[in-house]
């Protein structure tokens, strides 16, 4: 048990560090920057006799199945939510100065929030959407508006139609979940009724808030949750991965996944945008066409979403450890017919996807695989990328040479043959596990406290 006053833990998922008094429980966790992570575990606390528990927050997304006039209402509801959060932002942006002359304050979210109810209680159609959706709005312009001054993030911009088609309700002013069925449940929002949607996996935890969004292939509810978890002590091996140009993942292990690059639908979203381009501008047929062209492009990032998922949890349950490429320092921007450094052949059919698409696919990856595998009590470390799609495993021989093609490794000095990913993915592997980090690694698993 521990009775330090503040220190620093070091236990496998990264550096706890302990503040309060003598029987210190509250610890600030960074585990590998996850905390930036829309997942992360947000608050740690240390228990005698466990690992580590504490509040975990997961998000759980579902496809509502509604009638026409209820995504009527839908869409309205989030036009004048936008409209609020553009008028508010309006005001702060403009009449600051006014405000304060006249009031001797700035304004707030209170002044604002005030100024809704005035307004609702004169204007029908904004009184006929949710109230508290429109306070998360002033809500949120009240945080964007502390980010910018703290400078964590730059001025507050309007909401734009099509992008941020969403509106957010406390939880406080959602009915419960019912469950009808296997595949339905239904939840009671204030001034829409039931909302049904399907219920595609369990809702772990308590429900902090929902959100209604509209994707392209329809309207959406998400619930953010927050439950005790109880992280394991992980013994798992760790496994180098290598992320390829050419849509692969290939493990240490010899495996390898192909990502799905859905040149099909890259090729379908090209059409209906030329449709477009082609129709009259801004006529209803134009429209439909750019409508059609959304939908597959989403289709497409689900397939990928997918699979990144699938593939993420795959690894994530085998193993404690995953070594990964930065892909910061990998210069991922190059072309698919490869690099000095990195020779392809015959590649440019095989690279369906666009690049911005691929880079922003595998940092998704690395996201994905991060939080689980600290969800897990494993965690990913992350090596210099150079040269090691050109290094001999087996001699350690350097050598653009050694790479036949993009996907054969022959080394020049030993006659060592292997697939070029996996080879790579194993100097990775060794990279990531050099004496320095060996020796973290063999220390004791559970807490262990630092000099
Ligand atoms: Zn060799």
């Amino acid at each position: 048990m521990w009775r330090s006053s503040s220190g620093l833990i070091r236990s496998p998922r990264g550096y706890l560090v302990l503040q309060g008094g003598e029987e210190a429980r509250t610890l600030d966790v960074a585990i590998n920057g996850a905390r930036s992570v829309a997942y992360s575990t947000l608050s740690l606390f240390f228990r005698p006799g466990c690992y580590l528990w504490g509040m975990t927050n997961r998000a759980y997304k579902y496809r509502i199945y509604a009638d026409t006039a209820t995504e009527e209402f839908f869409a309205r509801c989030c036009g004048v939510v936008r409209l609020v959060y553009n008028i508010a932002l309006e005001q702060r942006s403009s009449f600051w100065r006014h405000f304060k002359r006249a009031e001797g304050k700035n304004i707030s979210y209170p002044s604002q929030a005030r100024e809704l109810t005035a307004i609702r209680a004169e204007v029908p159609w904004v009184a006929e959407c949710p109230i508290d959706a429109q306070q998360q709005a002033l809500r949120d312009l009240n945080q964007a508006f502390q980010n910018f001054f703290s400078g964590r993030a730059g001025y507050p911009k309007p909401r734009r139609k099509f992008v941020n088609d969403a509106f957010r309700i406390p939880s406080s002013r959602v009915g419960p979940i019912e469950v009808l069925n296997a595949k339905w449940a239904r939840v009671r929002l204030p001034k829409i009724g039931d909302v049904k949607f399907r219920y595609t996996r369990p809702i772990r935890g308590e429900v902090g808030n929902v959100t209604v969004t509209r994707e392209a292939n329809g309207w959406h509810v998400v619930f953010s949750c927050e439950f005790d978890h109880e992280t394991p002590a992980n013994d798992n091996p760790a496994v180098g991965i290598d992320r390829g140009i050419v849509n692969n993942v290939a493990l240490s292990t010899g495996e390898m996944y192909a990502m799905p690059d859905g040149s099909a639908l890259v090729e379908r979203h090209k059409t209906w945008q030329r449709v477009a381009s082609r129709r009259k501008s801004r006529s209803k047929r134009q429209a439909k066409a750019r409508r059609h062209a959304a939908r597959v492009a989403a289709k497409a990032a689900r397939k990928r979403l997918h699979w990144q998922h699938v593939t993420t949890t795959r690894i994530a349950r085998r193993f404690g450890t995953a070594v990964l490429e930065d892909l910061r320092i990998r210069n991922m921007s190059a072309s698919a017919k490869g690099t000095v450094e990195e020779p392809g052949k015959n590649v440019a059919q095989k690279s369906g996807l666009n690049r911005s698409i691929l880079v922003a696919a595998w940092f998704r990856f690395e996201l994905l695989l991060t939080y689980k595998l600290a969800f897990r009590g494993g965690n990913v470390a992350k090596v210099d990328p150079r040269h090691t799609s050109v290094t001999c495993r087996e001699c350690g021989s350097r050598d653009k040479g050694n790479r036949e093609n993009q996907a054969k490794f022959l080394c020049l000095s030993c006659g060592h043959e292997d697939h070029a990913d996996i080879n790579a993915a194993r100097n990775i592997l060794a990279a990531g596990t050099r004496p320095a980090a060996r020796a973290e690694k063999s220390a004791p698993r559970g807490l262990e406290r630092a000099a």
